[in-house]
């Protein structure tokens, strides 16, 4: 396993710390002066996005989504070691998903214009 298979971890708590500091900086913004002009279907939507709370409960699930997944090592012969997700499992739970799994590739998904973001995580 490289740097890079692990760092998926950091950067994906990276993203998730910046958007938490930035709902908690929005908490206290007056709703925009542009919402009354706002389409009325468009408008649950638009509430939604400007609601701080709810980025911060998507961020709290996302966060525990996360520590479900977490590497864990395993011999893979004699002499070699790899990485695992410590909680996914196929083929009726015989075999295992390497690390990063599946689920934290697609958690990485909604930053992959980020320059941080490695192609080797694309699902
Ligand atoms: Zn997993």
């Amino acid at each position: 396993m490289t740097d890079s298979e692990l760092s998926i971890f950091e950067f994906l708590r990276a993203r998730y710390d910046e958007l938490e500091q930035a709902a908690n900086a929005a908490k206290t913004a007056r709703r925009p002066w542009y919402f009354d002009h706002v389409d009325d279907a468009a408008k649950p939507f638009v509430d939604l996005a400007l609601n701080p709370d709810s980025v911060l409960n998507d961020l709290a699930s996302k966060r525990a989504i996360l520590a479900q997944h977490r590497p864990a090592w395993r011999r893979m012969s004699w002499d070699e070691d790899a990485a695992i997700c410590d909680t996914c499992r196929y083929d009726n739970g015989l075999d295992v998903y390497f690390f990063p799994c599946p689920t934290l590739r697609a958690l990485a998904v909604p930053y992959a214009a980020h320059s941080d973001y490695q192609e080797a995580w694309k699902p």
